[in-house]
């Protein structure tokens, strides 16, 4: 027997038209491309979106249609995100940072139609343009007092392709599971993959993201998504910010520490989000000028582990609860989260760091298994590393026009992450699957390695790899980058690594750097110093 309810579809839609209805006054604040602080409300917003959905559709935009975006966080971005899935299109957010051959290669693969830009990208579009042929228009996301001289055929300023638009629009019904979005994998091999969202999985990863012991978002929060637009539609911030009528400050292209910082005093931000590294930036900054936020109560780190430092310095001088949390790409992105909770009321701020430096459980609607290599399920002891297979509603479950299926086993997508669960459910990220050193046949952890090394103050950023070794098959290296003027020597921090670990944990050897490579999406990118060093230890 069916129940009697009515099923209206799932669409991304209702929530641009809830937040229109019941949140209109609520600000969207945008420090932008062009320099000034842009400010408006979701009314605004919303009015803007369907000029420009009207203007889509004028262009002859037809549903599943790919509609590219290579863009900062802005309003305007946010109007695409939008107006491009709400008329069933669908919302292609290509990440800048991508080698221009990978840049190149996604947009041929999803067939993009129309490419949306900010003045930032017009060089490397320019540049580009020659090898990306399904691209009809370009759509310099500006005014015409800033529009630039340009190569670019068939281009459009966006503030005139709306201006004469309707502010009025019926939204389209259709299926739920239509797709909405698009957004590929920065993989370190092969070609990236892509992870194609649905209306239906995109409304129920919104939904789940607000949850308070999720993310957590109200209507009285004032939300800084530093993690870009590009990187998996800014961990759904756009969405689930809309959802709740959430004041949304998007720092555009100015990510550095001075910037941020006035934009999170002068909005009052409560709520930010980004990878670690954006944050070393920031705490570098308030550091050397000697400040406290005021207003911001967390903090949510995901991307890479959160260090152990970070999460002490954000508590301890800026009163910031660290909440940790674990996704990827295929999960749209959110698999865990580390919330405050029962568990750490009672005991001392020391023990919470520790388990802060966990990833978290998962959140309703995401279920976690963690197998051997046999496929058997390990037991929940905090101890026993094993592969993470997940699945859930907005889980992926295939990748786009791509037949290779080796990731998908019995309905669960193998993350490649290598993880120990304990009796919580909290998992925590041991290594990718393939960063794992396996010496002697047991493994090492380059991630603890790491968050030992990066908590030494004269470190800035550390990175382990195994490389090859006569005895132990491989063996840890670890890269420092040492702070500005720092004295530090191989002895010293092979040492303080040392100590912490057990003694066939501790690196072989130590190589200062200037600087580390990283992917587009600011991990380390580990590939090219294995290449590297491979044969360091067999001389
Ligand atoms: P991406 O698809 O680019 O977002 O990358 C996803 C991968 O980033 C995951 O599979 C993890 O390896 C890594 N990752 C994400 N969040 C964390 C975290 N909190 N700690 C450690 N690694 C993380």
């Amino acid at each position: 027997m069916l129940g009697n309810m009515m099923s209206k579809p799932l669409l991304i839609s209702s929530i641009l038209t809830h937040a229109e209805q019941v949140h209109g006054k609520a600000e969207i604040v945008t420090r932008t491309v062009e320099g000034p602080i842009h400010r408006y409300t979701y009314t605004d917003a919303a009015k803007r979106t369907k000029q420009l959905a009207n203007a889509l559709n004028s262009m002859g935009v037809e549903l599943g249609d790919r509609i590219a975006t290579l863009a900062w966080n802005t309003y305007r971005h946010y109007e695409t995100y939008y107006a491009i899935s709400c008329i069933g299109a669908i919302t292609h957010t290509i990440n800048p940072r991508l080698f221009p051959e990978q840049i190149v290669y996604i947009a041929n693969h999803a067939e993009d139609k129309v490419l949306f830009l900010d003045l930032t990208f017009v060089p490397l579009v320019e540049a580009l343009q020659d090898k990306m042929g399904t691209i009809e228009k370009y759509v310099i996301m500006t005014d015409r007092e800033h529009m630039p001289e340009t190569t670019l055929p068939n281009v459009i300023c966006y503030e005139e392709l709306i201006a004469e638009e309707s502010d009025q629009i019926v939204w389209p019904e259709f299926d739920e599971n239509t797709a909405a979005g698009l957004c590929y994998t920065s993989g370190t091999t092969g070609n990236p993959k892509g992870a194609l969202y649905s209306h239906r999985s995109t409304v129920l990863h919104t939904y789940a993201a607000a949850m308070p012991d999720s993310i957590g978002c109200g209507n009285a929060d004032a939300l800084l998504p530093v993690v870009p637009m590009f990187h998996v539609f800014a961990w759904g911030v756009p969405y689930f910010a809309t959802m709740v009528g959430a004041k949304i400050v998007f720092p555009g292209p100015h990510m550095d520490g001075e910037s941020l910082h006035e934009l999170i005093e002068g909005e009052q931000v409560t709520t930010m989000l980004g990878v670690p590294t954006v944050w070393l930036g920031l705490l570098d900054y308030l550091r050397s000028k000697d400040i406290k936020l005021s207003s911001v109560k967390k903090s949510i780190i995901g991307g890479s582990a959160a260090p152990l430092g970070m999460i002490k310095e954000f508590q301890e001088t800026h009163d910031v609860f660290v909440l940790h949390a674990w996704g990827m790409t295929e999960l749209s992105p959110l698999g865990c989260t580390n919330s405050y909770n029962q568990a750490m009321a009672n005991i001392s701020l020391e023990e919470r760091y520790k388990m802060q430096l966990k990833q978290g459980r998962p959140v309703f609607g995401i279920e976690f298994k963690v197998v051997n290599d046999a496929g058997e399920a390990l037991p929940h002891d905090g101890k026993s590393y094993g592969r993470l297979l997940v699945r859930g509603p907005w889980v992926v479950s295939a990748y786009f026009r791509n037949d290779d299926m080796s990731s998908f086993e019995d309905g669960w997508f193998d993350t490649g992450d290598v993880v120990t669960m304990d009796e919580n459910a909290n998992i925590q990220i041991v290594d990718r699957k393939k960063d794992v050193i396996k010496s002697g046949g047991e493994w090492i952890s380059s991630i603890d390695l790491e968050n030992i090394a990066v908590s030494h103050p004269d470190v800035k950023e550390a990175c382990v790899i195994g490389v090859k070794h006569p005895k132990w098959d491989e063996r840890p290296l670890l890269f420092i980058v040492k702070q500005d003027e720092a004295d530090l020597t191989k002895e010293e921090i092979l040492d303080f690594v040392g100590n912490q670990v057990a003694t066939w944990w501790k690196p072989d050897d130590v190589v200062f750097v200037d600087e580390l490579p990283h992917t587009a999406t600011g991990k380390l990118l580990k590939l090219s110093l294995r290449e590297e060093y491979m044969d360091h230890l067999m001389g």
